[in-house]
């Protein structure tokens, strides 16, 4: 008899494929030595903070020997640290935010979770495109909800409205986009994300009840040659951009997350939503978002980690591929390829990458298999040192 709740015992047997690589790179690692194996497998940034960040902490040490200098603050963040997040994400979102529009918790993944105990009934619904982050189904999960992937569009990877119109029920309570995409790197457009509230604002009046819009945006900040990444808080009442630091300012250790709310939401629904996000964010066991964070936060809001360097791997890594004959899509946003799996089977091809000490996670593991991820949180040396092995695992596929 197993000493966990059954939900769990079985989430440790199917372990996920990220920790699954994590794993079997450990032991390559071991074996032949870091240097010789090309991780590619977590969205773990590895740049530097900017120099803002630094700066933000000196500036607080100053006053880490005061009273109440950590002490518990407001359950949705410091006032003070509201208000800097607000006018920052007003200009960022072309929609006017205010203080009270915005909630501070721990990480993207915290208020996500804060924001899903807060509207979800037990067997409601969230849907999100396949293929999408893992951990969505975990979330949603951990409330009492039913999690469902809607296919997107084969090949382009974007967002399939037929599919998300066939999906919706009255049990729909939340509809989930991610944009730019991991895993895939697609950056919704404008047209995109305008026909999906759209969409929702349709299917919330022919149920009777709002569906709400959760933007998943941590990479917001990561587009490659000027796209738009176009903002869903100026089209729809019952949309929500939930977002973090984790990688515009490569501080996912910090944890350190918000929601913001559509100032088209009427005000008494806005208070009541808000009131219940402090109150989850509190009864979660989060309390208050990190003080340090938000110290850190308030320096270094408008600073952001160097992108051309992301901008140059993302090249590398495209040449890499097209070099050994792989089909992919250029990444638009974020940090990630997703190419094909030569042979169709991404679980054996990701075995025989493994042959090479290539670490990449099965498209199987994003519920999308025949593709494969690569994570390019790494030094440019480490993509172009692969490429042969890269062009091995490929040829051993006709
Ligand atoms: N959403 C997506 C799509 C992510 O890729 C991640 C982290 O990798 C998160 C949310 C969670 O980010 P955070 O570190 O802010 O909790």
């Amino acid at each position: 008899m197993s000493i966990l709740a059954e939900s769990v015992a079985g989430y440790l047997e199917h372990a996920s494929w990220i920790r699954r690589m994590f794993e079997a790179g450990g032991q390559l690692k071991a074996r032949y030595g870091a240097e010789n194996v090309y991780d590619f497998s977590l969205g773990n940034p590895d740049l530097p903070a900017p120099p803002a960040v630094a700066e933000g902490l000196k500036a607080f040490a100053e006053h880490a020997h005061e009273p109440f200098a950590f002490g518990y603050m407001p359950n949705g963040g410091y006032p003070w640290a509201r208000e800097k997040l607000a006018a920052h994400l007003s200009h960022e979102q072309g929609a006017h935010i205010a203080a009270e529009d915005v909630i501070l918790g721990c990480g993207a993944a915290g208020v996500l979770n804060a924001f899903l105990r807060a509207v979800l009934n037990p067997g409601e619904e969230m849907l999100a495109f396949a293929p999408y982050f893992v951990e969505y189904g975990f979330y949603v999960s951990n409330h009492g909800g039913v999690f469902k992937a809607v296919p997107s569009k084969k090949d382009t990877f974007a967002p399939d409205l037929d599919a998300l119109e066939a999906a919706i029920t009255e049990k729909t309570r939340v509809v989930l986009i991610n944009s730019p995409h991991n895993p895939t790197g697609v950056v919704y457009k404008r047209k995109e994300v305008a026909a999906i509230a759209d969409l929702l604002l349709n299917k919330s009046q022919q149920y009777g009840k709002p569906i709400w819009l959760i933007s998943d945006e941590p990479y917001r900040f990561l587009a490659y040659d000027g796209v738009e990444v176009p903002s869903v808080l100026p089209l729809y009442p019952y949309a929500v951009a939930i977002s973090s630091f984790s990688k515009s300012l490569s501080l996912p250790g910090e944890r350190l997350g918000y929601a913001a709310v559509s100032p088209l939401l009427p005000k008494e629904e806005k208070a009541q939503l808000m009131a219940g996000l402090t109150l989850t964010n509190r009864i979660l066991g989060f309390v208050n978002p990190p003080v340090v964070g938000q110290h850190i936060m308030a320096a270094a809001l408008g600073s952001q980690v160097d992108l051309s360097i992301y901008a140059a791997r993302r090249k590398a890594m495209a040449e890499v591929l097209t070099e050994a004959g792989y089909e992919f899509q250029m990444p638009a946003g974020a940090f990630y390829f997703f190419p094909k799996a030569p042979g169709g089977d991404d679980v054996s091809f990701v075995n025989a990458l493994l042959e090479e000490r290539i670490l990449a996670v099965p498209g199987t593991g994003f519920g999308c298999p025949g593709h494969f991820r690569l994570a390019f949180c790494v030094d440019e040396s480490v993509i172009r040192n692969a490429a042969e092995g890269f062009a091995k695992a490929r040829a051993t596929v006709k």
